[in-house]
């Protein structure tokens, strides 16, 4: 059988840096648990646009529509700022998520008791957090038509349109279903039922979704009051499914409470292909840290963890994701920290190839 394909795109910026460290884990699968990917690299965002004068090439886009499992860096930088909307950096990641149809995104919230700390909460509402919110990506108010600034009377009015179709919901719930499943066998569907067509839809959609699934014990919440939630008591949480908007301002929200942008990874799924693998883009929540590039100090941690999340959901191999984000774990168990994962006078910081180094120990010592 043939190895699973892994298409890599470190991007811009930090990107590179990161996916340098992840390049390494991948090589320690191959040598050390026998686990080999064919991987192939390519550009995307700012890079593509300096060789191809496009954020992403139509044969890049190919590729990334045949492999197992896309990996991405970031992308975006100051250089690129100027550019017409059409080709700026953003489009090559938004062309890869829609094309590809990726209507899940998966994001967990789980934060390392090493840093714990660092939350904006007291350290015992987040030690032990393991949430992941499921936001319904590819549909709602950021696609929604009409959509414009229209000339109405003798004013100018901003109108986006909230849809929903039940098979949007759907897809999205079932992904989100699956998922608690796996984990505890929680769901909570946020929407606002209560002032919103399209939310009373949601809500009856994913009941109906949700009798395929007797074992996932189902509750709803209006999304306002998850917020709430989130902040008060983000334990009490296991899945979350909610769609585009409230799902976009939800996991920043639930994501912070756990520290360092540098720790949070993501996946995008959307349907099996032949396979039975889902369509997959992985990536770091991070963008291209200007700031920071070329200066060592990116901390890999957010990609690496992205990689896992392929094992996980791409590649079924949730052990070996296990073996990776243990490893993580003990690393910061350790005292190991990249600069974004300080507080003063907390010592000397690793560079971002140390922090590769001290993970890549913690995996042969997980042997
Ligand atoms: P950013 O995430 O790049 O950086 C925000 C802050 O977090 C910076 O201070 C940065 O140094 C720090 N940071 C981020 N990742 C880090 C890491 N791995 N290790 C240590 N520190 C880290 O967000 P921004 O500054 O708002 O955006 C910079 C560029 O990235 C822009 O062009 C933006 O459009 C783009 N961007 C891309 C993505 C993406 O590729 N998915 C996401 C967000 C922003």
């Amino acid at each position: 059988m043939s190895n699973p394909s892994l298409l890599i795109l470190a991007g811009d910026g930090i990107g590179p840096e990161v996916m340098g460290q992840v390049q390494r884990i991948i090589g320690w699968y191959g040598d050390k648990r026998g686990l080999n990917f064919d991987v192939s690299e390519d550009l995307v965002g700012g890079a593509a646009y300096d060789a191809h004068g496009t954020p992403l090439h139509d044969d890049t886009m190919a590729k990334a529509q045949e492999v197992d499992a896309v990996l991405l860096g970031a992308v975006g930088g100051p250089a690129y700022d100027d550019l017409d909307f059409s080709v700026k950096p953003e489009r090559g990641l938004l062309r890869l998520r829609k094309e590809m149809d990726l209507y899940s995104n998966l994001r967990p919230a789980q934060c390392f008791d090493a840093l714990a700390d660092f939350s904006s909460l007291k350290t015992e509402l987040v030690a032990g957090l393991d949430i992941m919110i499921v936001r319904e990506l590819t549909s709602g108010v950021y696609f929604g038509e009409p959509r414009g600034i229209f000339e109405v009377g003798n004013e100018r009015v901003g109108i986006n349109t909230q849809r929903y179709t039940e098979a949007e919901i759907e897809r999205g719930a079932r992904s989100a279903f699956e998922l608690a499943m796996r984990r505890n066998k929680k769901l909570c569907s946020m929407e606002k039922a209560n002032v919103m067509e399209s939310g009373i839809l949601w809500r009856e959609v994913v009941t109906e979704v949700s009798k395929d699934y007797p074992e996932v014990e189902l509750s709803h919440m209006y999304a306002d009051n998850g917020a709430m939630q989130l902040v008060r008591a983000p334990k009490q949480f296991d899945v979350i499914y909610t769609d585009n908007l409230f799902g976009d301002i939800l996991s920043d929200c639930a994501a912070m409470l756990t520290g360092s942008l540098g720790m949070l990874p993501s996946a995008s799924l959307g349907a099996p292909m032949e396979n039975g693998r889902p369509k997959a883009l992985y990536e770091p929540v991070h963008g291209s840290a200007p700031d920071i590039t070329g200066q060592g100090k990116a901390n890999p941690s957010a990609c690496i963890l992205s990689f896992a999340m392929a094992l996980r959901y791409s590649f079924d191999q949730g052990a070996e994701a296990d073996r990776l984000e243990a490893a993580v774990e003990k690393v910061l168990a350790d005292g190991v920290r990249t600069a974004d994962l300080m507080q003063a006078n907390d010592g000397t910081p690793v560079n971002t190839k140390e922090m590769g180094d001290a993970i890549l120990s913690a995996l042969d010592a997980s042997l």
